[in-house]
C-alpha cells in the first residue's frame, strides 16, 4: 500500500465528502473539509473541518493554506471560492469543467459536439420558445443551473398545461420525455497520465427522481455494456478530466444509449464499489488527484446498493446484518423526508 502524507482539502461536507474522507484514512491522506453547513455530517469522518460562508475569503484562504491539493464533492461551488483557492493551490478536477457540466445547455452542447447522443432538447428562454419546440412535448423543462434529484424540473404534457407561474428570468432546457427501458451509469477514474479505471455499467432505479437502487451486473447486452464505457471514456478524455466522474445514460426502447448527464465527481450510483471492487470510486478519486499509482481494478462480487431515505434509517440503526451486508450511516443529525440518510450494499 503506497503511503501519502499529503493533506487533501475537500469542498463540501455531505455524504460524498464523508465517504471520500473515510477512504483517505486508508491511504494515510489527511483531510480538511470546507463547508458552509454547521451540521455537515463529514465532521464525523474527516481530520479537520472549517466552517465558512462561501463569501468569506479570509476563511477560504485559511483552508487553502492548510492543504496541499483541493478537490470537491459537489459541482455547484460558487466561482469566487474556486478563484480564491486556485491562486495558491491546485484544484482537481479542473473547475473549468464545472462551468460546462453545471449548465445543462453547455453540457448537452458539449456532448452532442463530440458525437454522443443525448435526449432531444432545446434551449428555452420564453413561453414562445416552448411553443416553437412543441415536438419535444411531453417534455421536462429543466433549469439550466442548480437542479438535482428532480429539483428545478417541470413536466409539460402539452401546450395548454404550461404553468403561468414559470419564471423566465431563469434559463431552461426542454427535454423530450424518454420512455426509457433502463437507466445505467458508468463511473470511471482518469489519472494525470491519461490512464483509466472504468467500472462496469451500473443499473439504476429512481423513484420520484431520486436514486433508490444501483446494481451490478446491469441487465444489458454486450453492445450497450461496451458502448456506454466507450462514450464515458471519450467524455473524460475530451474534458481532460482528472479524478472520478460519472456519466448517466438512458437506454430507450430501441436500445439507443442517450446521455442524461455528467457528474464531475464521485457518484451515488458508485457506492457499491466500496464493497464490490478491490478499489472503490472514492479511493480511485484520491489516488488520481493526489498523484498516487493506479491499481488494476478487480470485481470481488456482484452487488446491489439501496439508498436509505428519510425515516427508513431508524429501521437500520439497530438492525443486525449478515456478513454480505454493509450498512453505511451518514450520521446526519436531522432526518428529513426525501433525504439520503445512508445506504446498504448487499454482495451477491
Ligand atoms: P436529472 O436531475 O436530470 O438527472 O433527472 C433525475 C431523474 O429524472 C433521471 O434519472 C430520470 O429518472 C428522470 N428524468 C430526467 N430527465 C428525463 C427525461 N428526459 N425523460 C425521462 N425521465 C427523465
Amino acid at each position: 500500500m503506497p503511503k501519502s502524507n499529503q493533506v487533501l482539502g475537500i469542498i463540501g461536507g455531505g455524504q460524498l465528502g464523508s465517504l471520500l474522507a473515510s477512504a483517505a484514512k486508508k491511504l494515510h491522506i489527511k483531510t480538511v473539509i470546507l463547508t458552509d453547513d454547521r451540521k455537515a455530517p463529514a465532521k464525523n469522518f474527516c481530520d479537520e473541518i472549517i466552517f465558512s460562508d462561501y463569501e468569506d475569503e479570509k476563511k477560504i484562504s485559511e483552508f487553502a493554506n492548510k492543504v496541499d491539493i483541493v478537490t470537491f464533492e459537489f459541482e455547484n461551488i460558487p466561482f469566487g471560492v474556486l478563484n480564491t483557492i486556485s491562486k495558491s493551490k491546485k484544484i482537481l478536477p479542473d473547475p473549468k469543467i464545472n462551468q460546462i457540466v453545471q449548465n445543462r445547455k453547455k453540457e448537452k452542447t458539449f456532448i452532442n459536439d463530440i458525437g454522443i447522443q443525448t435526449t432531444s432538447w432545446a434551449y428555452i428562454k420564453s413561453k414562445e420558445d416552448i411553443i416553437k419546440n412543441k415536438s419535444l412535448l411531453p417534455g421536462l423543462l429543466k433549469t439550466c443551473t442548480l437542479g438535482y434529484d428532480g429539483r428545478g424540473q417541470f413536466l409539460i404534457n402539452d401546450l395548454d398545461k404550461i404553468d403561468e407561474k414559470l419564471d423566465f428570468s431563469n434559463e431552461y432546457i426542454l427535454e423530450k420525455l424518454v420512455n426509457f427501458k433502463k437507466e445505467i451509469s458508468v463511473v470511471l477514474t482518469r489519472y494525470l497520465n491519461g490512464e483509466f479505471s472504468i467500472y462496469e455499467p451500473f443499473e439504476n432505479k429512481h423513484k420520484n427522481q431520486i436514486l433508490i437502487i444501483s446494481k451490478i451486473p446491469a441487465d444489458i447486452g454486450r453492445k450497450v455494456f461496451e458502448q456506454s464505457k466507450v462514450s464515458a471514456k471519450l467524455i473524460a478524455e475530451k474534458l481532460n478530466y482528472v479524478g472520478t466522474m460519472c456519466v448517466e445514460f438512458f437506454l430507450d426502447k430501441d436500445d439507443n444509449l442517450l446521455v442524461n448527464e455528467i457528474a464531475p465527481r464521485v457518484h451515488n450510483s458508485g457506492h457499491l464499489t466500496i464493497n464490490a471492487f478491490n478499489v472503490s470510486q472514492f479511493e480511485n478519486h484520491l489516488r488520481s488527484v493526489c498523484g498516487l499509482e493506479r491499481v488494476e481494478l478487480k470485481k470481488i462480487k456482484n452487488a446491489e446498493m439501496t439508498n436509505i431515505i428519510g425515516e427508513q434509517i431508524l429501521n437500520y440503526r439497530n438492525k443486525n446484518f449478515n456478513k454480505n451486508e454493509f450498512f453505511f450511516d451518514y450520521l446526519k443529525t436531522e432526518i428529513k423526508e426525501k433525504r439520503k440518510m445512508g445506504h446498504i450494499t448487499i454482495l451477491k
